[in-house]
């Protein structure tokens, strides 16, 4: 049997590199600044019913709009099919307390029709933050299944497991129809490459990444657009990504904000306690 390619993917600083440790006991550095793991790291998963799965974790990236190396690593991963380590299943890795920002990556990837499953991390941070999540409404209409996990703790670890064993029912279809961007631009891409999926086309003609793929320079040459031209359809594309992460949000997340305040202010007082008692060994 062969094994399961996992991906993990996500913004720096999540807890990949966390996740990544608590599946595969393996113990890379954690790091508390964004950009600690340079390169492509594979671990190795024992799963339940005797599966077993190579975890990859991947550089931390905002987007597929690459912008930097790191970026672009994890791009050309995703775009080569016939890559050895092309995920059966991504693990887009989110931190609670960003999901707003950390999602938009999410829609990326899924819009790349890769089976996906929401990792949303620091569920230990809920309580103190206020936070909750409708887990249901957000599986729904993020066509998803989420695992609400702690790795620093280590909760909601089997469970993620034993969905990363039914990645095969777990959704490809994308958040967004590209075509949203600019429906003329898009149809004619599509029409000239009925075969291919339009995400990817779009990656291939503003990304600069090196790609297996043979038709980019065919891809390219019937379809450029100018620099301003091409910046402006990716900004336009990022305010439709987040128009759906945010309605999506509206009904799924709530912050108490008084919660965190409440919290908050217990901290502020613990702290003064703490200022006072070392003011006070100095004076004595
Ligand atoms: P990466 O950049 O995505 O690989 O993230 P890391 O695994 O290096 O973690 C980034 C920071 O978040 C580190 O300081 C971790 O200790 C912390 N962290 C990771 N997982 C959790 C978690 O579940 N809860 C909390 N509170 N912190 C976490
Ligand atoms: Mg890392």
């Amino acid at each position: 049997l062969k094994n399961i390619n996992v991906a993990l993917i996500g913004n720096p600083n999540v807890g990949k590199t966390s996740v990544f440790n608590q599946l595969t006991g393996l113990n890379q550095q954690v790091g508390n600044y964004p950009g600690i793991t340079v390169e492509k790291k594979m671990g190795f998963c024992k799963l339940p019913n005797n599966i077993k799965a190579n975890i990859l974790d991947l550089p931390g990236t905002y987007s597929l709009n690459a912008s930097s190396i790191d970026e672009s690593v994890v791009i050309e991963l995703l775009l080569n099919k016939n890559d050895r380590l092309y995920p059966d299943v991504a693990l887009v890795v989110t931190d609670v307390e960003n999901l707003k920002r950390n999602l938009l990556l999410y829609t990326q990837i899924k819009d790349l029709e890769i089976p996906t499953i929401l990792v949303i991390n620091m569920a230990d941070r809920m309580e103190t933050k206020g936070i909750s999540l409708d887990i249901l409404y957000l599986e729904e209409h993020l066509k998803t299944k989420i695992a609400l996990i702690s790795s620093r703790k280590g909760h909601g670890i089997e469970e993620l497991k034993n969905l990363i064993i039914s990645y095969k029912t777990i959704s490809a279809e994308p958040c967004l129809n590209a075509s949203v961007i600019d429906k003329p631009y898009f149809d004619s891409l599509q029409q000239a490459f009925p075969n291919q999926l339009l995400y990817k086309l779009w990656l291939v003609i503003t990304q600069d990444v090196n790609f297996l793929n043979l038709e980019r320079n065919e891809i390219r040459s019937t379809f450029t657009k100018s620099h301003s031209d091409l910046k402006r359809l990716q900004q336009k594309e990022t305010i439709k990504r987040y128009q759906f992460i945010n309605n999506v949000l509206k009904e799924g997340l709530k912050i108490d904000t008084s919660i965190a305040k409440d919290y908050r202010s217990k901290l502020d007082r613990v702290l003064t306690h703490k200022v006072w008692g070392y003011a006070i060994f100095f004076v004595i």
